[in-house]
């Protein structure tokens, strides 16, 4: 059985992850996604929160397991029994960076290749941040989210902006 990982921060789900997921789950017979804890970044849902929005939005495909995880993930990977990595390109800025972390995961765990799939167009441009940016601004979310997670989002928006300006 051919097991995939889709590791990504999704904070939150945007529909360009989820385009990627969808066809990720017609190539493998198993695909994992996981979100990975980054310290670098300080999320706008906890981790929890953002596993429980991406299995909402992939209750349909039977194959698609969602899970968390603090790991490294090349040993996140040997654990689960999987040998391949998805991750999605968008522009040649992303390539640099992913060339970089597929060198570095193949080198700590040799079994483990990565595997890209180039977003679709529509898709190209769009990233969690820039959805949280135009979020602030009330902006129609409807290309960029899956629906049924637009209400959870605008509610977390407004309590960042209630905080926000209660501090001030
Ligand atoms: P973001 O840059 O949106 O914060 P993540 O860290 O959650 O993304 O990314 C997880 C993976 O999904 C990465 O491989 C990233 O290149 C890919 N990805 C992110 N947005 C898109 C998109 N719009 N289309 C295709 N792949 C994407």
């Amino acid at each position: 059985m051919k097991i995939a990982i889709y590791p990504g921060s999704f904070d939150p789900v945007t529909s360009g992850h989820l385009n990627i997921i969808q066809r990720a789950a017609n190539i493998f017979d198993k695909l994992i996604v996981c979100v990975m804890v980054n310290a670098g970044k300080n999320p706008m849902f906890s981790l929890e929160e953002r596993v429980e929005l991406i299995r909402r939005v992939t209750g349909d495909l039977p194959n698609v397991e969602v899970d968390g995880s603090n790991e490294l993930l090349a040993d996140y990977a040997r654990r689960r029994g999987s040998c391949v990595i998805v991750k999605g390109l968008r522009a040649g800025s992303d390539f640099e960076n992913e060339f970089q972390m597929a060198l570095v995961n193949h080198k700590i765990n040799p079994e483990l290749d990565t595997m890209f799939l180039t977003a679709e167009s529509q898709y190209m441009y769009l990233s969690s941040s820039m959805v949280k940016e135009l979020g602030t601004y009330g902006v129609d979310l409807s290309d960029f989210l899956p629906q049924e997670i637009i209400p959870d989002f605008q509610k977390r928006i407004a309590q960042k902006n209630q905080t926000t300006q209660g501090g001030k």
